[in-house]
């Protein structure tokens, strides 16, 4: 490593627009945090299981781009500064007393497809951050079902039925979990995993989700 170096640290790029703009905070430069809208919402899901419901920022269409990357076309790396951006939601909304960080599993043949499981990322790099342990492989999706933003209400609540389960409830009992995903629809997908986890002895349930295209 040369001197220059030393003295000249590589400069940080933004990891959103991967221009030549290197980032001020949470890997994101000016430019593009000033098109994402944070707004920390908490929501009112119709749940028997959850305590409370989280989004950090706005569906907006900038947003769903990034989104749409981060799911499908294997722009895995943005799981950095959106995981950052739910940490500030984490920190500003004061939400604490927190033992154990879990994530919606998806099924493990579309994580085959994918390459990866994007809530898995978010909730890793959440669980390093804030020290707190992650639980993983316990809780999975073992029925293979439809796309959800696929279904109308009804059918989204039907296709979600029995189809996750958990495999250790002992890691589980009596704790108190962040359950992480990356996007918030209808709420069906959080309200199905915390009623699994809710019957399997969990003690309480915060769900958190980057953004949110429900629409209430
Ligand atoms: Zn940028």
């Amino acid at each position: 490593m040369s001197i220059k170096s030393l003295l000249f640290p590589t400069r940080q790029l933004c990891y959103l627009c991967k221009e030549k703009t290197p980032y001020l905070k949470s890997f994101t430069c000016t430019q593009c945090y000033e098109k994402l809208d944070f707004v920390y919402k908490e929501v009112e899901i119709d749940s028997l299981y959850i305590d409370r419901v989280f989004y950090a920022l706005t569906y907006n269409r900038y947003l769903r781009e990034l989104m749409h990357d981060f799911k499908f076309n294997r722009k895995s790396y943005l799981y950095k500064p959106f995981s950052k951006f739910i940490i500030s939601m984490i920190k500003e909304k004061g939400i604490e007393g927190i033992d154990l960080i879990m994530f919606i599993p998806i099924h493990r043949r579309k994580e085959a497809i994918r390459g990866y499981n994007q809530s898995e990322l978010l909730a890793t790099y959440i669980s390093k951050e804030l020290n707190i342990p992650i639980s993983r492989g316990n809780l999975i999706k073992k029925k293979w079902t439809r796309e959800q933003n696929t279904l109308d209400r009804i059918q989204r609540l039907n296709n979600l039925r029995e189809s996750f389960s958990i495999k250790k409830p002992e890691e589980i009992t009596g704790k108190r979990i962040l359950l992480i995903d990356d996007i918030l629809t209808t709420g069906a997908t959080f309200n199905e995993c915390s009623k699994t986890l809710n019957k399997n002895g969990a003690k309480a349930i915060t769900a958190l989700a980057l953004t949110s295209s429900k629409t209430i």
